[in-house]
């Protein structure tokens, strides 16, 4: 017989007929007569609730029927006598396929900490919560390619091992073949890279942006979704080593376009899985966050704030807050006093723009008055910073000068700079990190939570 996901099995239409389903045991309790196993085969939070009459069942054969054991049921779905639920599974067949031995199971008992859980990473899934995000997480990314899609944009996917340090943010993952126990070396004592797979130094990818501007000058609108590396050794409840980044970029917008994109962008995604999404995030609101729903419809409610940098350090010196990193115009924004600006002084996000150039990457288009740069950031509450983009600088001269003054090495980016020598344009793009995107869409406070199996320093154990 055809399995029914339980995704689908709570339709009136279905009651009475011969149903098949698989799963695995939530729990068992019940009775000399009567007992209930609620069944979970991660298609939905939902349990669907599978009676067995005892007097059609050896009790032997029920034995093995525990929390964290998997099943086939075959029986007959009927609207149902209990709370709780609309229809269950009168069983006639049980075929256990694995047992979970008691003893041994870690998930025997409901509310584990999420530490816990996160030394359990290979088995959290099973869990309500985890269940909730990942589906959360899926929807997200689904939608992600839905919005883009339908505004003709091209996905492009940028190497993973790359050449170039782009950004310089952060420490890079060196990729190499040779054996690190005998390296190959020059003349003078440096390593001798020439003999290495790519014949030069690569490492994993920090952002795909500089390819994706090759990509945009050429297609007009693309997006990258991948993963990116960063070797920080920041143990942040918002940083991982690995994680995964969309970055649009467009011809011809500038960085009023682009603050408009990231903000349909966004507010896209929040709507999106708010439709589509519902018993989870209700689940999260109810368990860990009760504010959740109202922050993610307060998110759609309003625009965003569009400020400059330096308007915003006005705000944040005249705020009288005692700050843990102090703040005066130069320095980059901690998230404390992203935070500040979003939850206390506006309530609502914020996108801050203008920032000094000395804090921002040197493609960034340059401002008039010498000192700042078109870059863009969009904060949120509870997380900071969740985008960082910016018009780039179209014009080859300026671009190069700022290259030369930085000492990036230029025999590295002849190829970007081409963009600029052949048909150059503005436009702009940005970086949204997609497990900050998803921490704000599930309410949850540890990005080690939003992704299946975290890279963090220390931690590669799964
Ligand atoms: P932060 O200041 O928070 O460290 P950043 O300014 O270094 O971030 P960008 O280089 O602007 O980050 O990257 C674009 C986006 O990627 C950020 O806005 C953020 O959403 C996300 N991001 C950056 N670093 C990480 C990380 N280590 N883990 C998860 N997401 C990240
Ligand atoms: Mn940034």
């Amino acid at each position: 017989m055809k399995r029914t996901i339980i995704a689908d099995i709570f339709n009136p239409e279905l009651v009475g007929e011969q149903v098949c389903v698989k799963g695995w045991v939530r729990t068992r309790r019940g009775n000399k007569n009567v007992q209930f196993i609620a069944l979970n085969d991660g298609s939905t939070i939902k349990n669907l609730q599978i009676v067995i009459d005892l007097q059609q069942f050896d009790e032997e054969s029920l034995k093995p029927i525990t929390t964290g054991s998997s099943l086939h049921v075959e029986g007959t779905l009927v609207a149902s006598q209990g709370k709780g639920q609309t229809v269950e599974v009168q069983a006639q067949t049980i075929e256990v396929y694995g047992t979970a031995d008691p003893d041994e199971y870690p998930l025997q008992k409901k509310g584990h900490t999420l530490e816990f859980l996160r030394e359990k990473a290979h088995l959290r899934m099973r869990t309500n919560t985890f269940g909730a995000v990942f589906r959360i997480r899926h929807h997200l990314a689904f939608a992600i390619h839905q919005f883009f899609n339908d505004r003709g944009f091209f996905y492009l996917n940028t190497p993973i091992i790359t050449a170039s340090d782009c950004e310089g943010a952060g420490d890079m993952f060196q990729v190499t073949t040779l054996d690190l126990s005998k390296l190959p070396k020059n003349e003078d004592g440096s390593n001798d890279y020439s003999r290495d797979f790519f014949g030069k130094p690569t490492s994993l990818t920090v952002s795909g942006q500089l390819e994706g501007e090759l990509g945009a000058t050429a297609l007009g609108a693309i997006y990258t979704f991948g993963p990116t590396f960063r070797a920080e050794n920041s143990n942040t409840p918002r940083h991982l080593a690995e994680f995964w980044m969309i970055e649009p970029e467009v011809a011809f917008n500038d960085i009023t376009d682009n603050m408009d994109l990231a903000e349909d962008f966004i507010k896209y995604c929040v709507r999106y899985a708010l439709d589509h999404c519902h018993d989870d995030i209700e689940f999260l609101n109810k368990m860990y966050d009760d504010t959740l729903i109202e922050r993610l419809e307060g998110v759609l409610k309003q625009p965003f704030v569009r400020l400059p940098y330096t308007e915003g350090i006005d705000i944040l010196m005249k705020s009288g807050k005692k700050f843990e990193f102090p703040v005066k115009w130069g320095v980059d924004l901690q998230s404390e006093h992203e935070r500040f600006l979003v939850e206390e002084h506006f309530k609502r996000p914020v996108i801050l723009t203008d920032y000094p150039k000395d804090i921002k990457a040197f493609y960034m288009k340059q401002n008039e008055d010498g000192r700042t740069v078109r870059a863009m950031d969009v904060l949120f509450p509870q997380i900071g910073e969740i985008i960082g983009g910016s018009e780039r600088e179209a014009d080859y001269d300026k671009l190069l000068a700022e290259i030369e003054r930085r000492g990036i090495p230029m025999k590295d980016m002849w190829w970007y700079l081409d963009t600029r020598r052949f048909g150059t344009v503005p436009h702009s793009g940005f970086g949204l990190g997609f497990e900050r995107l998803v921490l704000f869409v599930t309410g949850m406070s540890n990005i080690r939570d939003v992704i299946a199996f975290p890279r963090t320093p220390g931690n590669a154990e799964f």
